[in-house]
């Protein structure tokens, strides 16, 4: 891949010099060693100079923080160094670095006897509460590792703002974690280059000002930055621009009123990103995870689900029972072979279109979409008639003829990665059915031939997710057909949920032993309902009040789990903070855990207070016993 090549490249020339404003220790040095190596510069403006002098290849500027918002010093700064005639100056990245804030002081010096907090102005400005809660006085530095060493050599009753990291280094204790007034705090930092070319993950960035041109930023959704006027720009400031806005952002920008002006310094507006990989234009264009619905069947950008059903449909009677069994079980869509494409010309071939009517009709009665594989061409009228998704199989991944016309057909393409197919060949056909039109297609790994003879398949995680940091489509493994062995379909499932896919298609039979294909690697129901429980998938309406209470056993024995090592964590908790002196009870930190709760559950949630509450009071109990767990 040619992401490789580049890295080794990489390691041969020069290291890149990235500069930040602070010194080591500081959030900017960590934003800083992701673009190269550090140098650090005592304020922005001398950081600037440098990159526009050529003595650094780039800089890092903290942009917008979480809690704060617009960080006015630093933008202000390269406003003002954008006004230089010879300043060429791009946003080439963004860089999120999170941000976790600690109060630390000299050894001996207690929480309540605090009387003055020193940090960066914007540190500072995140943490208010802290602020209040200590009646302390705020002093300024020019950075949070430069506070933590300022304050080990005054002593007194001075604290620092810093990262745990720098108040280690300065030799300071910990008088309270993460004191950001919201949490997780973090930053956005982007990445100051001269004048490159744009990247194709640019954010873009725009310079305003005028009264004018914030608006018509704002209209197209931008995320305005906005900046204290001045004399001859009373309004000013920067704009993030979505990319799916640009067009917009670029038409209400285009003729201003006098002094106004904009200046894109990420990529222009008239800059098509280019997909990541050129050959392949439509399947790897830079853009949002596609989302494939079918009724209840949604999989894409977040949204995960799983096809099941037998290999092939043997009988109206035989589908009708394993639909009901799917559905049951929390499946989205059943999956059923009518023509299979099998190795020996005597072993059954599929029961055709009549299959496909059975098939239909289970899937109507159960309100599943269904599934089912073309082999040829000539197929895809008929099936495509009546199956809601076609599915080309293993066989037939690069049948170019059959892709175009299945990419035609209007309906939604499974597509199947052949056994001796690469990654990058998979994409290739996908990208004819995109070509020939089709809107939603579902791409699926199912095992690949590799010299080893003891699973069917080989399951390709690490080509899954090659294939995951290239296209937008959704991604589907097929654990069935890589195991070939029912004991090993469940763990081969767990490490591709694991890997991130967006669904899973599992083949199931409720006479595994009698089934006329694939019945050795096929679950039975009881299986899946197990596995699709362990996954967090809702079982189907259709079930009975055991078999839902079958998935609240699991959800129980997981949260038991889940207290029994909260419980550990607060004692380990309780005896680290006896030994440096802590107090057991600290309210911010109770407060944090309640709105943990109430996120997740709800804000009005009584339930997420009285689930927080009883857990909050589990945990002070055990933290008072104090001993750690000793397993
Ligand atoms: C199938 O899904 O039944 C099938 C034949 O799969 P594959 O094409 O992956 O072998
Ligand atoms: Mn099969």
């Amino acid at each position: 891949m040619p992401e490789i090549e580049e890295e080794e490249r990489g390691t041969t020339h020069e290291p890149v010099l990235a500069g930040y404003q602070g010194q080591p220790g500081s959030f900017g040095a960590r934003a800083a060693a992701r673009c190269g190596r550090p140098v650090a510069f005592p304020t922005f403006e001398r950081m600037l100079r440098a990159l526009l002098a050529g003595e650094i290849a780039c800089a890092v500027l903290p942009a917008v923080n979480r809690v704060e918002g617009p960080i006015l010093e630093s933008l202000d700064a390269l406003a003002r160094s954008l006004a230089q005639p010879e300043s060429r100056v791009t946003v080439g990245a963004e860089i999120e670095v999170p941000v976790r804030l600690v109060l630390a002081a000299p050894p001996g010096l207690a929480l309540e006897d605090v009387r003055e907090v020193h940090s960066q102005a914007a540190a500072l400005r995140q943490c208010r509460d802290l602020l209040a809660r200590l009646d302390a006085i705020p002093i300024e530095t020019h950075d949070t590792a430069y506070a933590a060493f300022r304050v080990k050599e005054a002593g007194g009753a001075r604290a620092a703002v810093c990262s745990e990291e720098a108040a280690l280094e300065a030799g300071l204790l910990i008088l309270e974690e993460d004191v950001s007034d919201v949490r997780p705090n973090a930053t956005r930092f982007w990445r100051l280059d001269r004048a490159a070319e744009p990247e194709s993950l640019a954010p873009r960035v725009v310079f305003y000002a005028g009264v004018r041109a914030s608006s018509a930023l704002a209209e197209a959704e931008a995320e305005l930055l906005s900046l204290p006027g001045t004399p001859a720009e009373p309004v000013r400031g920067f704009a993030v621009v979505p990319e799916k806005s640009v067009a917009r952002a670029a038409a209400g920008t285009a003729r201003l009123a006098a002094g106004e002006r904009v200046r894109w310094l990420g990529p222009a507006p008239e800059f098509v990103r280019p997909p990541r990989m050129k050959e392949i234009p439509k399947v790897t264009e830079v853009r949002e995870p596609s989302v494939v619905a079918v009724g209840p069947f949604v999989v894409g950008g977040g949204r995960r689900a799983v096809i099941a059903g037998p290999c092939a449909v043997e009988s109206p009677e035989q589908i009708l029972r394993l639909a009901r069994a799917v559905a049951r079980a929390g499946a989205t869509a059943l999956r059923g072979g009518v023509f299979k494409p099998r190795t020996s010309p005597y072993s059954f071939q599929g029961h055709g279109l009549d299959a496909l009517g059975w098939l239909k009709e289970a899937g109507d009665a159960v309100g599943l979409p269904i599934v089912t594989e073309v082999m040829a061409p000539a197929q895809v009228g008929p099936v495509g008639a009546r199956a809601d998704v076609l599915q080309i199989g293993a066989r037939n991944c690069q049948n170019y003829d059959l892709l175009k016309e299945a990419g035609a057909s209007g309906r939604p393409v499974f597509l199947k990665r052949g056994f001796g197919t690469t990654v990058e060949e998979w994409l290739s056909s996908a990208e004819y059915l995109l070509d020939a039109g089709c809107k939603n297609v579902i791409l699926c790994e199912r095992g690949i031939r590799t010299f080893e003879k003891a699973t069917r398949g080989t399951l390709d995680l690490g080509g899954l997710l090659v294939a995951r940091s290239l296209t937008h489509l959704p991604l589907f493994a097929d654990p069935s057909h890589a195991a070939g062995r029912r004991d090993l379909v469940p763990g081969l499932a767990r490490a591709a949920w694991g890997a991130g896919v967006d669904g899973l298609m599992i083949e199931v039979h409720d006479a595994p032993e009698s089934a006329l294909s694939d019945g050795p690697q096929a679950l039975l129901p009881e299986d899946l309902e197990e596995l699709l429980d362990e996954f967090g998938i809702l079982p189907g309406a259709s079930g009975s009040v055991e078999r839902i209470r079958r998935a609240i056993d699991g959800v129980d024995s997981d949260i038991a789990r889940l207290a029994a090592r909260r419980l550990d964590l607060a004692r380990l908790v309780g005896a680290v903070k006896k030994s440096s002196g802590r107090p057991i009870r600290d309210e911010a930190r109770e407060a944090s855990v309640r709105a943990r709760f109430a996120e997740a559950l709800g804000e009005d949630s009584l339930g997420a207070t009285r689930l927080a509450d009883a857990l909050i009071d589990l945990a002070l109990d055990a933290e008072r016993r104090g001993d750690p767990p000793t397993d």
